[in-house]
């Protein structure tokens, strides 16, 4: 499609033949639609190429294909057979008029590399003014990592490019696209989407969680939850099990795709172990609420004091009307150590102590407390003990520190505020010696890896030695619990089995979060109630359950890019924090969101926030456009390829090319001097826009040097040098 293409299109065609025009890129014109002018004769390269764009577009013998790649030929001269794959362009050719509305609305920045990289453009973009087609295109590069780790698939990049702008509402529109908890999630999740950011590897990785927390306080402070609209109303009801996160979150979707919710939940408050498990100093019970509430809003009914297997059975719900039914009851039995004396009054599970804080019910009065554990609820009944006012609180850990499954920055405030560890020490039995219980514990060495794929204690023999403490908190796991009667397929583990799409062994019964996952995480828990409602809906609509993903976006990090670690929010003192619930982590103003969110590298291009689909007035967005495949029939087949740019970024580091940024090739340099390029031909440098006083010209690079891949001279970038520089 470069002016080769376009010329023997043209005379082909006129002399009446049928041709197929197949350009890789959006828009037909090459390399020549770059220049600012065309060789040999120095006219305008536009006012020569545009006219041809435009005969080519018209011409009823001439079909333009763009995106299109040739991907296989057979045949034999006069009856071949072409096959062309199509890449989506996301925007309808024939409905988009070009307005640029959807840019306009855009959030994300990226390099115009028909510029040369000299000006940004939007992720929804036309390749350049006069291009034929005249439709806008969408730059997909692929699920960035932030999105890919998250097992909501939450589009970060997309919310985060909103708060840059400091457009807050729609960025939270964007989350509750995903995630029906932003205040939740932006404090207690345990951000796989942080760990794995790609800026991590430049400097540190953005702090999404507290990005979202950011947008959540935001929406508080207006007073009013910003909810996406019901889609439809539908007439089917559907029961859910459990008002926990898993639990809420499909009541959540199912909502939006306009079904009839009712949760069901045995405890007198929904929320799960969002507001009976994670403390207040972690999660305040006033964002539960409120994110709750807005759930409420949407028209979910909620029914409090009402227990599957003691007030209702499965049976009961479908004979009452329900189309289906999502379990979600979590695992809420503790965990047991199996050993002896276990059964004192002066033994509490973890989950049990922490339940009966939260529910402010009598809790035994205990100056040294003593927690066996590692993971989260671990730390977080020994951080409560604190507040509950012990003097000396230990955890007591069968493996190394480096094992711990709690979350690093627990542990590192629970040490801050005064929590012991003992580490490699296993609980044998509890004693009673004169009325005081004792545990008797021993030391561990650690072995090679088990199946967990973490190092397996061993006790030391000769090890042993004895802690003493007022109580003792057995804080080793949860496990579910399903009534027998129902007869629901289990797994080995006692977890209700499932399938890819959620279904249970059971008709019409879905089932997810930590009931399926075991003990697991908040939006792990999320997650599955959010595809369960996808499931439900395919179940409803008696279609196939499909879910569309695209692959990893491709390293953002560019050679040029500053360091800039950015800050972490704040955090109360000790002192403060040790002596009631209050929130340990301060949120982000709205300077420092707008700062943190501008170290974002958008590393997916389009970050699919569908603010285009919402400014098109002609409905011309499609993000789930996918690659098509073609097949031509023609008699011949005429190559006009072109060559390929050469990029010293590539092949000649040593310049600094794509590292300095006024290192640039005469290509960039075109742009500049042309009318419509980035500086509207006047002639500045990129890094600070002044005038240079003198401009060096590096010739023959990438020429004549087989190892750089320039195998000839090309002959014309003296003769360009000499132009440019006069
Ligand atoms: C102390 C603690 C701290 C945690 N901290 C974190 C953290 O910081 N980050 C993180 O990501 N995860 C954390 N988790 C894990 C996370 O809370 C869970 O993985 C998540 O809540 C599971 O969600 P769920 O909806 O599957 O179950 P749950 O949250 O347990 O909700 C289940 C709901 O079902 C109800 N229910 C139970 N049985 C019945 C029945 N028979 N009939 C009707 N209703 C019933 C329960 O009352 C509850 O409301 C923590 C867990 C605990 C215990
Ligand atoms: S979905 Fe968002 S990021 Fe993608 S093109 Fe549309 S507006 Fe831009
Ligand atoms: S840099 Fe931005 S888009 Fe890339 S992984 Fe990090 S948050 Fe996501």
């Amino acid at each position: 499609g470069g002016i080769g293409g376009i010329e023997v299109a043209l005379d082909l065609a006129e002399a009446g033949f049928f041709v197929y025009l197949v350009e890789k890129s959006a828009s037909i014109g090459g390399l020549m639609a770059r220049l600012d002018k065309t060789f040999p004769t120095n006219d305008c390269a536009m006012c020569i190429l545009s006219p041809k764009l435009v005969e080519c577009g018209r011409h009823l013998n001439i079909e333009v294909l763009t995106l299109a790649e040739v991907v296989n030929i057979s045949g034999e001269a006069g009856n071949f057979t072409v096959t062309v794959r199509e890449n989506p362009r996301y925007v309808d050719v024939a409905s988009c008029t070009g307005c640029g509305d959807c840019a306009n609305a855009c959030p994300v920045n990226l390099p115009n590399d028909f510029e040369g990289g000299l000006s940004t453009r939007k992720a929804v973009f036309r390749l350049f003014p006069q291009a034929f087609p005249g439709a806008f295109q969408i730059e997909k590069r692929g699920v960035p990592n932030c999105q890919a780790a998250c097992p909501l698939e939450q589009k970060a990049q997309g919310y985060i490019a909103l708060i840059r702008e400091g457009r807050f509402e729609e960025a939270l529109r964007v989350v509750r696209m995903d995630n029906p908890f932003p205040g939740i999630c932006g404090r207690a999740c345990h951000h796989p989407c942080m760990e794995h950011c790609q800026r991590g590897m430049l400097d540190a990785p953005l702090r999404i969680p507290y990005l979202k927390r950011f947008l959540a306080d935001f929406e508080r402070s207006l007073g009013k939850a910003l909810l996406p609209e019901v889609r439809g109303e539908r007439s089917e009801r559907v029961a859910v099990v459990g008002a926990g996160p898993s639990g809420l979150s499909c009541a959540y979707f199912l909502r939006l795709l306009g079904y009839q919710v009712v949760v069901f939940e045995a405890q007198s408050h929904p929320g799960g172990m969002m507001r009976f498990g994670i403390p207040p100093y972690r999660l305040p019970r006033d964002v539960v609420e409120w994110e709750i509430r807005a759930l409420q809003e949407l028209g979910v009914d909620i029914r409090c004091n009402t227990a599957w297997g003691r007030d209702f059975l499965l049976q009961d719900l479908f004979a009452r009307g329900f189309s289906a039914v999502y379990l979600a009851c979590g695992a809420w039995k503790g965990a047991r150590l199996g050993i002896e004396g276990e059964d004192h009054p002066q033994v509490l599970d973890g989950l049990a102590y922490l339940l009966r804080c939260h529910r402010c019910e009598d809790i035994p009065r205990a100056e040294r407390i003593a927690v066996i554990g590692g993971g989260n609820v671990a730390i977080d009944c020994a951080r409560t003990a604190l507040r509950q006012g012990a003097k000396e609180v230990t955890v007591y850990y069968r493996r190394s520190f480096d094992e711990m499954p709690a979350r690093p920055e627990e542990v590192e405030e629970a040490k801050e505020e005064g929590v012991e560890f003992i580490f490699c020490a296993a609980p044998k039995r509890f004693v009673e010696v004169n009325g005081k219980l004792l545990l008797e514990m021993a030391g561990v060495r650690l072995c090679a890896p088990d199946e967990s794929g973490r190092r397996r204690p061993e006790i030391i023999p000769g090890s042993e030695f004895t802690v003493s403490a007022d109580l003792y908190i057995v804080a080793t796991g949860q496990k579910v619990v399903v009534p027998e009667k129902e007869g629901l397929e289990l797994t080995p583990w006692g977890t209700v089995k499932v399938g890819e799409n959620l279904a249970t062994s059971l008709p019409g019964v879905f089932a997810g979060g930590d009931l399926v996952l075991g003990p697991a995480t908040l939006v792990e828990a999320i997650a599955h109630g959010k595809r369960a409602a996808y499931a439900i809906d395919a179940y409803l609509r008696g279609v196939p359950f499909e879910e569309q993903r695209l692959s990893p976006a491709p390293l953002a990090i560019s050679w040029g890019e500053r360091k800039n670690p950015g800050e972490p929010p704040r955090k109360l003192g000790v002192p403060e924090r040790v002596t009631g619930f209050a929130e340990v982590v301060s949120g982000y103003t709205e300077q420092e969101a707008r700062d943190e969110a501008q170290r974002c590298l958008s590393c997916g291009g389009c970050a699919e926030c569908l603010r285009c689909v919402e400014a098109c007035k002609r409905n011309a967005i499609r993000h789930k456009d996918k690659v098509r495949l073609r097949e031509l029939r023609v008699g011949a087949i005429v190559y006009a390829t072109g060559t390929g740019v050469f990029d010293p970024a590539k092949r000649l580091r040593e310049l600094g090319y794509r590292k300095y940024p006024n290192v640039i090739t005469s290509l960039d340099f075109e742009r500049i001097l042309s009318a419509s390029g980035p500086t509207k031909g006047k002639v500045v440098r990129p890094s600070d826009g002044k005038v240079p006083r003198k401009i060096a010209f590096v010739q023959c690079v990438g020429s004549r040097d087989r190892e750089r891949g320039g195998s000839y001279c090309s002959s014309v970038c003296c003769m360009y040098a000499i132009k440019e520089a006069l």
